[in-house]
């Protein structure tokens, strides 16, 4: 694949920017045909299925084409926190992710550097990477550049984060959020089918959808739990969070300068378990006061679930 014409005129995401990537042009991105990667490392508080005993191989990527207000992991997504490498040095990174005892490779908002990371994947497939590749994304997705990681992707790990095309718009200037987001999650899905799971309870197949609930919008919350169960019914996971944490500037966003009450959060897990849902993951305990997207901890599954 010549993965430089993706850059030339980018669309890789919604947002369509037009940009010359290659010249050195970024668009809503802040990001040009250089690849940047944060950090990687083992990571333990992904969900059970995806982090084990041993964790997952994270690889952040920096930059973002969502920017949402509250972002929790602003350094990288904004300001740009991060080192410029080659498509070799990444296949390099995902071999010694393995190497540590990875159970997965999960590639934390890739969205705006695909093509690299398919070449990447393809150089390691041929050195012996062996392990599931997880696709950990705002949602925010175009389905041509998810068709381009068709037969490369083993695990969608995808947010839904608004469903109120007002809501969107105020928090991540993106009115068209929701409908992106859930074309998105039909081509993540056709291109996955239901889960599945390996004998050690680790998902090598499949999607898991994540909802931060956001301080006064449980009804978006509830919205966003209904539409995925009627559509999806328990073919996909839920992994509905409780960890919002003012972050950012919030300065014309005083609804969101407070955490979501826990008796909030509670209501809509009993909302979650009445629509039916049987496979989620839920968080207990305080775990908004220490969370950094996306390290999290503190799991547990819906009652009656056998998660
Ligand atoms: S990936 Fe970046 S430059 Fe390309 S369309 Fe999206 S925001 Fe714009």
């Amino acid at each position: 694949m010549n993965w430089k014409k993706w850059y030339k005129e980018c669309g890789l995401c919604p947002r369509e920017c037009g940009v010359n990537r290659l010249k050195g042009q970024q668009g809503f991105c802040r990001q040009t045909a250089e690849l940047k990667v944060a950090r990687a490392a083992l990571h333990m508080w992904e969900e059970p299925c995806i982090s084990g005993t041993r964790g997952s191989g994270t690889v952040f990527f920096t930059g973002c084409h969502l920017g949402c207000v509250f972002c929790q992991n602003g350094q990288i997504s904004k300001e740009g926190r991060g080192e410029t490498i080659s498509i070799v040095r990444l296949a390099g990174i995902f071999m010694e992710l393995q190497a540590k005892g990875a159970h997965n490779i999960n590639l934390v908002t890739p969205s705006h550097f695909v093509p690299q990371i398919i070449e990447a994947l393809r150089i390691s497939r041929k050195m012996g990477l062996t392990l599931p590749i997880v696709y950990n994304t705002g949602g925010f997705e175009k389905i041509d550049t998810l068709e381009l990681l068709d037969g490369w992707i083993d695990v969608y790990l995808t947010d839904f984060k608004f469903m109120d095309v007002h809501l969107s718009e105020k928090y991540a200037r993106e009115e068209g959020y929701s409908f992106y987001a859930s074309k998105a999650l039909e081509e993540m899905y056709r291109q996955t089918g239901p889960a599945v799971f390996d004998e050690d309870g680790m998902m090598i197949k499949g999607i898991i959808v994540r909802h931060m609930v956001l301080p006064g919008q449980s009804m978006d919350s509830r919205q966003i739990i209904e539409y995925l169960h009627e559509t999806y019914k328990n073919n996909i996971y839920l992994s509905l969070m409780n960890q919002y944490t003012p972050s950012g500037d919030l300065e014309k966003f005083p609804e969101l300068q407070k955490k979501v009450k826990s008796s909030v959060y509670e209501r809509l897990i009993q909302y979650t378990i009445r629509q039916g849902v049987e496979n989620a993951y839920i968080q207990e305990g305080e775990t908004a006061q220490e969370s950094f997207i996306p390290d999290f901890d503190g799991y547990g599954v819906l009652p009656g679930s056998d998660t």
